[in-house]
């Protein structure tokens, strides 16, 4: 009989802190500069320097630690992390090994069958970040730029809870949207700003002990993160099945291949020879400064999409989807108290909206209808000035920039919808008259053809009749 598997996930993910300047020194953290022009003597640690930290971190850190429910270090240290490789020219990382600042926390993940699983997170340590090696545009050689070298990260460590590339994904989703919720990080994976290790490992289903890992490092996108998971899935077992062993090794994904390759040979913690870091001391903090950072944290994206679900009616998932940034949950929120119904700005955001946003790849931040413009568009839905086909149309003239005011828009292009019956009633009288066939066919019970003359009566208007009063008339006057 073929074995059966379980596949076994814990990630660690790096999250560049949202800061000014780097975690131990002054220089720049913006993204994109010249390369080396961002990098001082502190950032490649030249003799004599003396690291500072910057007191931007612990705030960022904290709130991380808090929004996961961790417990906060009220005494937390750096440690040296030594190794060699050009892209860190000091020869050491400084890191937080034995008093991280946030032990311990969970989030809670949806999975595909609408339940929600636990993953319970490690720790959350602080760290510095290592410069960039390029390999592109340098024939045989490799390029490095050290404006990366020393900007603050966030590392985060789950326990091995995944069970599946799905999963793994729906987590690293989750501490993504949490770090973006928190101002923690700004969340931009093109830019590196989060970055995933997959720690992956196999074992005959039923055992209880952990199969031999590997790391997969540095995954910059949720979908190279699943492919470069489920291609570790599947080699490891096609080992196993024949008999093989798996090496503990780190491992890098090649996008362009699909493929994982093996990097080096997976070091221990001695290789490191972690010291405490001699130039920094240890960071004490006390219960009201954490209590300060509490009371200044945003509602959480699980909270605000409760508080959709159950103060506002919406569904578990429409209120799961609007809550999924800051930006969009804000959109949302004022479309829904300008129009004064919640559904109605729900289903236009999601479907239209969202639908226009992925065709035409734009950001909420950019989209170019205001969210007042939309509260205006569903007013007039909501008071029967337009009906929903003619509201789309002017979704479409504010989308591409051919009126910025709703109502103008109507009155100039004279759109009111109608909605008066004894000229809905005349028109339909018209139509009856001029196709008698289909009128004789509905009554002998051909009741599809109602939809015919719902199309007529919208074709004579321009598509501007009252749709619920021209299906009234109509299934009226067909008796
Ligand atoms: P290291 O510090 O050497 O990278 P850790 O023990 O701190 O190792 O684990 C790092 C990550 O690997 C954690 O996210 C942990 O959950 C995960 N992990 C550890 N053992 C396994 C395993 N056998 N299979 C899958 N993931 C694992
Ligand atoms: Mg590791």
């Amino acid at each position: 009989m073929r074995q059966q598997w379980e596949v076994v996930i814990g990630l660690e993910i790096h999250v560049q802190l949202q800061t000014r300047t780097k975690i131990f020194s002054g220089a720049s953290t913006t993204f994109g500069s010249e390369p080396n022009s961002q990098a001082c003597a502190i950032d490649l640690g030249f003799p004599g320097v003396l690291p500072v930290v910057n007191s931007e971190v612990y705030p960022k850190a904290i709130a991380f630690g808090l929004g996961v429910g961790g417990s906060i270090n009220l005494v937390s240290a750096f440690d040296r992390k030594n190794y060699f490789y050009p892209d860190l020219p000091k020869g050491y990382q400084i890191t937080q090994m034995d008093k991280p600042i946030v032990l311990g926390g969970s989030v809670e993940i949806p999975l595909a069958d609408g339940s929600m699983k636990t993953i319970n997170i490690t720790r959350a340590h602080l760290e510095e970040d290592a410069g960039k090696s390029m390999h592109e545009d340098f024939h045989d050689r490799t390029g490095i730029d050290l404006n990366r070298a020393g900007i603050p990260l966030l590392e985060i460590v789950s326990e091995p809870d995944m069970r599946s590339s799905a999963e793994a994904i729906s987590y690293a989703r989750y501490i993504h949207q949490l770090v973006t919720y928190l101002g923690v990080s700004d969340g931009e994976m093109s830019q590196g700003s989060l970055r995933c290790d997959a720690n992956v490992s196999v074992r005959p289903y039923g055992s209880d002990v952990l199969g031999t890992r590997t790391e997969t490092k540095n995954v910059n996108s949720f979908r190279f993160l699943d492919r470069a998971i489920r291609y570790e899935i599947a080699r490891q077992i096609e080992i196993l099945e024949s008999g093989g062993r798996i090496m503990q090794e780190t491992r890098l994904y090649d996008p362009d291949r699909d493929e994982t390759r093996p990097m080096r040979s997976k070091e221990t913690a001695m290789d490191y020879r972690y010291f405490p870091e001699p130039d920094l001391l240890p960071i004490e903090i006390d219960h009201a400064y954490i209590e300060n950072i509490r009371r200044q944290m945003p509602e959480l994206p699980r909270e605000k999409a409760n508080r959709f679900h159950t103060d506002l009616h919406l569904s578990l998932d429409d209120a799961r989807v609007l809550a999924a940034s800051p930006a969009l949950a804000e959109y949302f929120e004022t479309v829904s108290g300008q129009c004064g119904d919640a559904k109605l700005a729900s289903n236009w955001i999601r479907v239209e909206l969202l639908g226009r946003m992925h065709r035409d790849d734009l950001e909420i931040s950019n989209i170019p209808v205001s969210s007042s413009q939309l509260a205006t568009l569903l007013t007039r839905i909501r008071d029967n000035t337009i009906n929903g086909k003619t509201a789309k149309d002017l979704l479409d003239a504010l989308w591409y920039g051919n009126t910025t005011s709703v109502d103008d828009y109507i009155k100039d292009n004279n759109l009111m919808q109608v909605s008066d019956n004894s000229e809905l009633g005349t028109l339909i009288d018209r139509i009856f008259d001029e196709n008698p066939k289909q009128v004789e066919q509905y009554r002998a019970g051909r009741s599809r053809l109602l939809g015919f003359f719902v199309g007529q009566v919208m074709k004579e208007t321009g598509g501007k009749a009252n749709p619920a009063l021209a299906n009234d008339l109509l299934r009226k006057k067909l008796g």
